[in-house]
């Protein structure tokens, strides 16, 4: 074991604070990164603040970050796939059982036993997983992944989770060329969503409930933009969309969408608001709609979208932070005020 720099929460309530923590030597299938930027995802927030109680408990103390970009300083024995100075990626996931139907399929975010990269149980050092916001990370290999070394890596650390998340759906649900797609919630899983579409060469619309968002959503390849609280440019889309992507953080009216898709439409949940959506079965069952959610990606899809990232140049809006600035960030995230993405810049943690 050795000792690492990192932030932490003490309590549902408590701000982050510099910390030391615990992590484990590598063992044989092992990759010990130094982390260089890691990604303030809004689930930060929500299991800092144990948003999300009733369904994963937030064990304190704890340290978030899932959005991590790093590069290699030591590999176990039995590495086969990474050398040190490597450039190296972490997501949501360390850890899964790896011969479940799930794991046998890729979708390693379905385990029942899989292990996500903060707040889970840590079968090596008991207590649990600590996440991102640390100077140095050990996963297994098997959960390491490849960044294009071309592209900006602030920029790319938010591809392991807001990246995967867009893109997962939206290859599931078949957004292609000729398809209408609506976005709804300009954060930063929306403005991947919106990138993504435009890529895959859909019809974007971008819903939002900050019309000061509306000239970065067609610079981020929106055609439309619909200010969601305008009941009239709402209505105006009724029944005309093939699929929707819901990336909202907080409470909602998801029927206001569900009435946007045409006959057989989809509308897939990402976001993951504290309290339960109410869905009218009208609005399902006029027009046979349908209602569906999806957790990040398998890791084989990661790594598939990170390639094609690095293809296309894609990477996230970010502003760049010290980590002494987390707390201010999860403020402004509350409030809608981020371009895109707060991307850590981890050097800072080294002045604590
Ligand atoms: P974010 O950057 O804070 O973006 C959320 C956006 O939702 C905001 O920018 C805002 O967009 C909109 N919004 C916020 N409050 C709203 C309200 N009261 N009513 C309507 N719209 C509102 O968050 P994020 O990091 O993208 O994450 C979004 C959600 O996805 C979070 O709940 C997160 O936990 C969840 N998530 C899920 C997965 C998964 O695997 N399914 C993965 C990562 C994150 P506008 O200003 O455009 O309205
Ligand atoms: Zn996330």
């Amino acid at each position: 074991m050795y000792h690492t720099k990192a932030y932490s929460a003490a309590s549902a309530t408590s701000p982050l604070a510099s910390t030391k923590i615990q992590r484990r030597n590598p063992t044989e299938h092992d990759v010990q990164i130094e982390i260089l930027f890691c990604g303030v995802c809004h689930s930060d927030v929500h299991q800092v603040r144990n948003e999300w109680s009733s369904i994963m408990p937030t064990v304190y103390p704890i340290v978030p970050g899932h959005e991590i970009v790093g590069r290699v300083t030591r590999i176990g024995a039995a590495v086969a796939k990474y050398q040190p100075g490597d450039l190296a990626a972490v997501g949501c996931m360390v850890d899964s059982d790896g011969n479940c139907p799930q794991c046998k399929a890729g979708l390693e975010q379905f385990c029942p036993n899989m292990i996500l990269t903060f707040n889970s149980p840590d079968k090596h050092l008991g207590g649990v997983t600590y996440g991102g916001y640390s100077e140095t990370i050990v996963v297994d290999e098997r959960f390491v992944l490849r960044v294009p070394s071309h592209l900006n890596l602030a920029g790319a650390a938010p591809l392991l989770c807001a990246g995967i998340t867009t893109y997962s759906p939206m290859r599931c649900w078949g957004v292609t060329k000729g398809r209408k797609v609506g976005v709804v919630g300009l954060g930063g899983l929306g403005h991947m969503g919106v990138k993504f579409a435009h890529a895959f060469g859909a019809h974007v619309v971008v819903f939002t409930t900050s019309p000061g968002k509306k000239d970065d959503a067609l610079r981020l390849g929106a055609h439309e933009v619909v200010v969601s609280r305008d009941a009239n440019a709402m209505q105006k889309h009724t029944g005309s969309f093939d699929f929707i992507l819901d990336a909202v953080s907080a409470h909602h009216d998801i029927n206001a969408y569900i009435n946007l898709l045409r006959p057989d439409g989809t509308i897939t949940i990402v976001g993951a608001p504290e309290k339960p959506l109410a869905v009218s079965a009208f609005s399902l069952l006029m027009g046979r709609r349908n209602l569906s959610g999806s957790l990040i990606g398998g890791i084989a899809e990661t790594q598939e979208m990170l390639d094609f990232c690095g293809k296309h140049n894609i990477t996230a809006d970010v502003e760049l932070i010290p980590i002494q600035k987390v707390n201010e960030a999860y403020e402004r995230l509350l409030k809608a005020d981020v371009k895109y993405r707060f991307s850590i810049d981890m050097a800072s943690l080294k002045s604590e």
